[in-house]
């Protein structure tokens, strides 16, 4: 009997060592995002690098832009340091998978906050927003998205102007492309005649160049949040970037940023 309640016992330290040891269930606890930026030093920010004037490389090819500050400020608040961010290009279509996975900790890339999305995403309270706008050649008869039936529209893949555009026209060609770059190529070289997105980004292209115009209706509206996975373990991480965007629109710190790089 005794022999027995030994073995048992051996047995049983056994599988708890098993237990520790090899399986290791501190793997499978989730990690706080918040406390793991915390711990780490520094935030992992999803970022778009050909969205001008959010996220783009200048002629010194630094990154830069409107997104590219508020993630400094982010980084300031969490970490008391503005400098303490890693930049990860993303782009609409793979975004929110970066941030499932915890390839980026927060995405801070013009990215609209929209019902769909917080199915499966986290987001902050707006900082900023935009509308759905039309780019076209300056020399183009097309005027709003009435005239679109049949013509060649250019998309962003993983935007949100790509799903609202096969229910604003679902008799128009909708090509999509990876950048805005590639969509504009496209419209300058006569391969498409309109792209759709949103007005912000649009906007530059115009004033960077007279042979494309962007028209003046608006076909949404588009507040922009800071994205990040969902669940228990970024509901301190949406705490703390809820208390900074609201500090800095109360410092007038996101008009500033605004109007440094959209007026
Ligand atoms: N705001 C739009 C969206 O979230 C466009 C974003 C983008 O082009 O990055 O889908």
């Amino acid at each position: 009997m005794k022999k027995l309640g030994i073995i048992c016992s051996l047995i049983f330290a056994v599988l708890v060592a098993f237990y520790f040891l090899v399986l290791k269930p501190e793997k499978y606890v989730a990690v706080d995002v918040y406390e793991d930026i915390m711990q780490r030093g520094y935030i992992k920010v999803g970022i778009s690098t050909d969205s001008k004037p959010f996220g783009f490389k200048n002629k010194e090819g630094q990154l830069v832009g409107y997104d590219v500050d508020l993630a400094k400020y982010i980084a300031q608040y969490l970490l008391k340091n503005p400098e303490k961010v890693v930049f990860v290009p993303v782009t609409p279509a793979n975004r929110m998978i970066k941030a499932s996975t915890g390839e980026v900790d927060i995405i801070i890339a013009t990215m609209t906050i929209t019902p769909q999305r917080q199915e499966v995403m986290g987001f902050s309270i707006p900082y900023d927003s935009a509308g759905q706008a039309l780019l076209v050649k300056s020399n183009s008869e097309i005027t709003s998205v009435g005239d679109l039936s049949g013509q060649n529209v250019g998309v962003i893949w993983g935007t949100t102007a790509e799903k609202n555009m096969l229910n604003l026209v679902p008799t128009a060609n909708i090509l999509g492309f990876k950048s805005y770059k590639d969509a504009y190529n496209a419209l300058k070289n006569g391969k498409i005649n309109a792209i759709t997105s949103d007005d912000t980004i649009l906007s530059g292209y115009a004033l960077d160049d007279n042979e494309v115009k962007l028209l003046p209706k608006r076909y949404s509206r588009e507040p922009y949040g800071i994205g990040f996975k969902k669940g228990k373990t970024t509901i301190k991480l949406k705490e703390n970037l809820d208390f900074a965007i609201e500090d800095m629109k109360q410092k007038n710190i996101i008009n500033r940023i605004h109007k440094t790089w959209l007026d």
